[in-house]
């Protein structure tokens, strides 16, 4: 689930100029097209991939965000989520950069004949970061993010006040237009490029939004988040992506979870695991021993005789299975802590002790030398 270097993903240095990234791009986009791919999904993904590399390191602002913080530093920034945009989406958000060259690739889609038919607005993404305190009781978390939202003074149109767009001439008012397709030998429908398949041209665009219609808009939200969420897992929000086009409706936001580390607790599924240094003589003897939990400590006796590696089960205090409905254990590992120096008092009683043990038969390690003696002979 781990992000990839934005740099490596598109091939390019650190100190690449904005027209080496978007040649990097162009590149990678074609070889990865999954039209050149058919039925690839590694290809698929690294398409996506390589596009959302290109989205944050082609803005200046989101590249210096990048370039200082890393992937974190794009928290609530307003990045496309492109795992779940279809291909032919991305294809349109970049196509500019294609051009007519790849016409035959990029200005063919496969859905809706009708260009003015609804089209769902994009899906973005953002991350939530959470404890484990958090995922074992499910919280509410404030989450703010930018996002293209229709501009307030043009409604939308991109035109200025008063100033209605007319009719694309490309296209006829369409949106789209016929070309010839492979060596000339049959037609193919394509967006119009000049109108990007609105069928208006914008003659006198609207000063706020420079002709776009949009405009980035901060967004303050509270998601609730459910008890028991893993790392890497999406939030989905309903209609709090992209505005559609066409009057098509909004896409959605995907919070991605990721989980904050624990000074002493480890997540494995729903099971929370602690190692406890444990000296030679508290193993040997027993003990009782206070132990992390997600709320404070607990107390645990450890028998005389422990194991080093040992594992204590305290049930029901892991977390959450969003699955069963029930709730995890915690295990509780000893680990043996050998003393790495002993004072002259320490040493001579050990010494002492060694003495009486060497007598002891019927241990683990008497037996195991034992029977080397007798495996080579000895
Ligand atoms: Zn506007
Ligand atoms: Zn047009």
């Amino acid at each position: 689930m781990a992000k990839r270097d934005y740099y490596e993903v598109l091939g390019v240095e650190k100190t690449a100029t904005p027209e080496e990234i978007k040649r990097a791009y162009r590149k990678k986009a074609i070889q990865y097209h999954p039209d050149k791919n058919p039925g690839d999904k590694e290809a698929e993904a690294k398409f996506k991939e390589c596009a959302e590399a290109y989205e944050v390191l082609s803005d200046p602002e989101k590249r210096k965000r990048y370039d200082q913080f890393g992937h974190d530093g794009l928290q609530g920034v307003g990045v496309h989520d492109y795992s779940r945009m279809n291909v032919e989406d991305i294809s349109d958000m970049f196509g500019d950069i294609f051009g007519d060259l790849f016409g035959d690739f990029w200005g063919r889609r496969s859905r809706g004949t009708q260009s003015r038919e609804p089209v769902r607005g994009y899906d973005l993404e953002t991350t939530v970061e959470l404890t484990l305190e958090e995922v074992a009781q499910g919280t509410e978390k404030t989450i703010e993010f930018t996002r293209q939202d229709l501009c307030s003074d043009c409604g939308g149109s991109g035109a200025a006040k008063g100033k209605a767009p007319t009719r694309c001439s490309n296209c006829g008012g369409s949106g789209q237009v016929q070309r010839a397709g492979l060596g000339g030998f049959f037609q193919m429908v394509s967006t119009c490029p000049k109108c990007k398949g609105s069928g208006q041209i914008i003659t006198d665009p609207c000063r706020t939004c420079r002709g776009t219609g949009l405009i980035p808009c901060k967004r303050t939200l509270t998601v609730k988040i459910p008890p028991g969420v893993h790392e890497g897992q999406a939030i989905r929000i309903n209609g709090e992506g992209e505005p559609g086009r066409f009057g098509g409706p909004r896409g959605d936001l995907y919070c991605y979870v990721r989980i904050k580390a624990h000074p002493f607790l480890m997540r494995k599924d729903s099971d929370l695991m602690v190692t406890v240094p444990l000296s030679f003589t508290q193993l040997a003897l027993g003990t009782t021993i206070d132990v992390p939990t997600l709320n404070g400590t607990r107390k645990l006796k450890i028998p005389a005789g422990t194991q080093h590696g040992s594992i204590f089960r305290i049930r029901g205090q892991g977390l959450p299975d969003m699955r069963t409905g029930g709730r995890g254990d915690l295990l509780v590992q000893a680990a043996v802590e050998i003393p790495r120096r002993l004072t002259p008092e320490q040493e001579r009683l050990l010494r002492q002790y060694a003495e009486l043990e060497a007598r002891q038969t019927g241990s683990e390690s008497s037996s195991f030398f034992e029977r080397i003696r007798k495996h080579f002979g000895g």
